[in-house]
Parts: structure tokens; C-alpha cells; sequence
């Protein structure tokens, strides 16, 4: 696929524009080799954005939700229309397999429409006063400009799931994507434009995340920063955010537990497990990092999981039957591996995989590997992987095993394979995870509120709940006569 010259990467008030001699080449993870360049902005570039985001919010803001919501349905609809195209450019980019890239712009759009049907349902409240001569009315407001930030793992639906819902409030927003990924966030730009959104409505700055991330943190207009990203920044923005007391939605690491119990379906379990570690090439912030299995169950269970796993299938996301694309880059290959050697120094047994894949591609391929005989002491067992390797520990009694589950300073996402009801309720009460699934890996769901708790982050994102992250509900007291 040619992708033309990508070099006016920063939309400002609605003027796409470059920086001579400031450019930042993009690779293909799979290969390695350049794909296009991209414009490296800086602190003044992200200072013009927020100030075009901040003239923009009156206009943007005094809209009816209808009006808005006219405008996201449009980028809704231009966006499956282009599925294709803009998968092969998210493969491109970021190295997932084909069907996995269109299945993610897909579910990119549907955040557009989920929230262009929000987009009328600011509801206010108006409270039945104490003293007869008062009328007490609460009125959502937009929050104002709001900072987003997003990462390479998932370079469509991670940037709706926040424009969507904040523009639907009647925010105005500067958006800096992943230094890796930003060709989807050009491409969700140019269709919103498309879809006749006003200029300086919403501006992309790509470039250095320091500057930027300093711009939207130091400039007083910007009101709410949202993020993706790991925990190690989030805890850095809500630091630096306290000096202007800004809001901030924060979506952070996790270290999902798998809990599979001896009433689950084999069968059925296994296939859920090999979704959620390997989906996205275990790059993805709920995909499981451990895995409990019942020991009564343990051994088929394995071999089960095994055998689908010795059948995946390695290679370039654009090859058809590709289901294990590259890892994002060196760094996050020596991060899998060193998880791998400090598991296996301290004991863990290798089930299958163990190693970078001896291929015919350049890029960062690991090789989906299972360990048993895994310990607590092992890095795998507390530090998000991002990558390919399952560690399985087995267990005998229910109490243990959430206790073992909660037994970490993440909250994002939680599983459980049970065929009996009772204990799936018993047991999705008691875990300490923001998003529960029972035998049910992919939860992530424009209607529902997704997020973390502990160090897994703040606020919602989906749902009724991601739309008010962006509304601050202002009370009004009218006294009558
Ligand atoms: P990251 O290193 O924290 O980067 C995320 C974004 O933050 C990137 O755009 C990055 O840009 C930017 N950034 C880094 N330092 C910054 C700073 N000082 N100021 C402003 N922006 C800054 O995370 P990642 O490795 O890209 O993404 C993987 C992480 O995201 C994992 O921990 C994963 O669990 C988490 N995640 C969470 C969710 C969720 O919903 N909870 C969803 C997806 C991913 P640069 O790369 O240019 O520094």
C-alpha cells in the first residue's frame, strides 16, 4: 500500500500544516522499514492548538446535542465505509493482524455512533426544594478544552472512544496520538472534517510528548486531560495536573488475572484464554497476564490450550491467515523476553514458544509461548507484560484463588470460565477489577463504562459514563415569590 506523503500531520483550526525540517519517520513493525513521515510539533504548535480549541469551545458548546450529534452519525458512517482502507493502514502502522485492524476501526466507529446518540442526552436535574420559595436546578456544562493523549496499541478506537464522547458534551479537544501510530489519527481527523466538524474543534499535534503534554499540562484553557497510557505517565500528569487542579481521566496499565475453574467448559475456556492473551499479540491493557487453572483440570486444560496455541500462525498482519503480527518495537521485545529468562531462571517450565520467532521478517516477532510452574516471585506475576507469554499457576480452593487474583496494585480487568452461575456472581463480586468478564474476554463495548481502578486509573470511558467525564454539572438556586 502507498501511503502518500504524511508530512502535514498538525491540524490547527482547521489548517493542516508541516515543519520543515522537523519530521519523525514512521515504521512498519513487521519489516521495519519507513512507511512516511510525519511533522514533530512541538510546545508552540500544542500552545496554537489549545488556544484554536479554546476559541472554538462557544460556538462548538452553544450547538444543540442534535446539531452535534448530526456530525458524529456522518464520521460514523464515513468510517465503516472505509473500514478497509483504514485497517490496512492500521496494520501497516501498528503490525496487528488485517482482520483484527478493520475489526478495530469498526469498533472505532461505533464509539462515533454510540455518542452521536449521547449527544442529546445531557440530562439535568431539578431538585425538589426544601424552602417553597427556591427552584433548585443542576445543569451539565462542558467541561471546556480538553488534552487527550492516546497509545500505539490501539490507534483508532482508543482516540473516538475519547473524541467521541467529549465533543458529544460539547467539548473542544487537542488530540496527540503515539509517536508510532499517528497515521490513524490523520485519517480520523480527515473524516471528521469531512463529516463538517467546525474548524479548531478538535486539532492534532503530533511530536514530542514532552512539549506537548507540558503545553496542555502549564495552559490554564486546557480543563481535562484524558489519557491511555501506562501508569508510570498517569501518575506524572496527575501530578503535574494538581498545580492548575485540572481534571483528568486516566486509563492505565493492568495485570488481568484468568481464573478458570473445574465446573468451566474446556473447550470453550480455552478458546477464550487464547483470545484474550494473544488478541493484538498480548498487546492490549486487558488481556490476561496470568492465568489460575483449577488442578483437577489442569493438565487437559494445558493440553488444550496448547495445541491451539502451537497452531497460531506468525507473520505480517497483512497476510490473510496472519494471527500473531510483531511486537510494537525492540524495547517492548526485550521487555517479553527478559519476563520469559526471570521466569525460567527461577524455575518456570516452557510449555511451548520460549523465544523471538526465527522468521523471514525483520521486525519484532516472539514466539506465543505457555509456562507452568510458575511462583509469585516471578516478574510475570506483578509487571504487565504487553506481549505473547502465558503463565499458568494452579489452584484448589476459591478463596485462595481471589485472594491471589486481587493480590496486585492493578484493578483494570478480571475473568472467569465457570459453568455455574452462582459462582460466577459469588466470585465477580469479590474480585477488586473495574471490568469483570465470565466466560467473556472482550468486554470493551461502546454502550458499557470500561476502566480500572487501583493504579489502573480514574473515570470511565463507554457508556453514559464516559460522556459525563466531560460535563461538570453547575447548580443553579432561584429564589421565587
Ligand atoms: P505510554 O508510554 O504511557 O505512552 C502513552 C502515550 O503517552 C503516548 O502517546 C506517549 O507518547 C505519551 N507520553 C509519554 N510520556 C509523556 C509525557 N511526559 N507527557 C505527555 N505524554 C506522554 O504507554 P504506551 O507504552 O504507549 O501504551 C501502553 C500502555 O497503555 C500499557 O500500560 C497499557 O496497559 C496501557 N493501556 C491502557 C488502556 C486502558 O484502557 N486502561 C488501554 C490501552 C493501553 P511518547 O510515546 O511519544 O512518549
Amino acid at each position: 500500500m502507498n501511503i502518500e506523503n504524511q508530512t502535514k500531520s498538525i491540524l490547527i483550526d482547521g489548517v493542516w500544516r508541516d515543519i520543515e525540517e522537523r519530521t519523525e519517520t514512521i515504521y512498519n513493525p513487521a519489516t521495519l522499514e519507513p512507511i512516511t513521515k510525519v511533522a514533530y510539533g512541538g510546545r508552540q504548535e500544542a500552545d496554537e492548538a489549545i488556544q484554536a480549541a479554546a476559541k472554538a469551545i462557544p460556538s462548538w458548546s452553544e450547538m444543540t446535542g442534535r446539531e452535534r450529534s448530526g456530525i458524529l452519525y456522518k464520521a460514523s458512517e464515513l468510517m465503516n465505509e472505509d473500514a478497509e482502507r483504514l485497517g490496512e493502514i492500521l496494520t501497516l502502522e501498528q503490525g496487528k493482524p488485517l482482520s483484527e485492524a478493520i475489526g478495530e476501526v469498526k469498533g472505532a466507529a461505533a464509539f462515533l455512533l454510540w455518542y452521536a446518540e449521547e449527544a442529546s442526552r445531557g440530562y439535568g436535574e431539578w431538585i425538589p426544594p426544601s424552602n417553597k420559595s427556591k427552584r433548585l436546578l443542576v445543569i451539565p456544562k462542558p467541561i471546556g478544552v480538553v488534552g487527550a493523549i492516546t497509545p500505539w496499541n490501539f490507534p483508532s478506537s482508543m482516540i473516538t472512544r475519547k473524541i467521541a464522547p467529549a465533543l458529544a458534551a460539547g467539548c473542544t479537544v487537542v488530540l496527540k496520538p503515539a509517536p508510532e501510530t499517528p497515521l490513524s489519527a490523520i485519517e480520523i481527523m480527515k473524516i471528521l472534517q469531512r463529516a463538517g466538524l467546525p474548524d479548531g474543534v478538535v486539532n492534532l499535534v503530533t511530536g514530542d510528548a514532552e512539549e506537548i503534554g507540558k503545553a496542555m499540562l502549564e495552559n490554564k484553557d486546557v480543563r481535562l486531560i484524558t489519557f491511555t497510557g501506562s501508569t508510570a505517565v498517569g501518575k506524572y500528569l496527575m501530578q503535574e495536573s494538581a498545580k492548575h487542579v485540572k481534571k483528568l481521566s486516566l486509563e492505565l496499565g493492568g495485570h488481568a488475572p484468568s481464573i478458570v475453574f473445574e465446573d468451566a467448559d474446556i473447550e470453550k475456556a480455552a478458546t477464550l484464554v487464547l483470545g484474550s492473551k494473544f488478541r493484538n499479540n498480548g498487546q492490549t491493557c486487558i488481556c490476561t497476564n496470568r492465568l489460575y487453572v483449577h488442578e483437577s483440570i489442569a493438565e487437559a486444560f494445558t493440553t488444550k490450550l496448547t495445541e491451539k496455541v502451537n497452531e497460531l500462525k506468525i507473520g505480517s498482519g497483512l497476510e490473510e491467515d496472519t494471527q500473531l503480527g510483531p511486537l510494537i518495537n525492540k524495547k517492548a521485545a526485550e521487555k517479553v523476553h527478559a519476563h520469559l529468562e526471570d521466569a525460567v531462571n527461577k524455575g518456570a517450565e516452557v510449555v511451548c514458544g520460549g523465544a523471538p520467532w526465527d522468521g523471514d521478517l525483520k521486525g519484532y516477532f516472539y514466539e506465543p509461548t505457555i509456562l507452568s510452574n510458575v511462583t509469585n516471585d516471578m516478574m510475570i506475576m506483578s509487571e504487565e507484560t504487553f506481549g505473547p507469554i502465558i503463565p499458568i499457576q494452579t489452584f484448589n480452593d476459591e478463596d485462595d484463588v481471589i485472594r491471589a487474583a486481587n493480590d496486585s496494585d492493578y484493578g483494570l480487568a478480571a475473568y472467569i470460565f465457570t459453568e455455574n452461575t452462582n459462582r460466577a456472581i459469588r466470585t465477580s463480586e469479590k474480585l477488586d477489577y473495574g471490568i469483570v468478564g465470565v466466560n467473556d474476554v472482550f468486554p470493551a463495548t461502546p454502550e458499557a463504562p470500561f476502566g480500572g481502578i487501583k493504579q489502573s486509573g480514574i473515570g470511565k470511558e463507554g457508556g453514559h459514563h464516559g460522556m459525563s467525564e466531560f460535563l461538570e454539572e453547575k447548580f443553579v438556586s432561584i429564589g421565587i415569590d
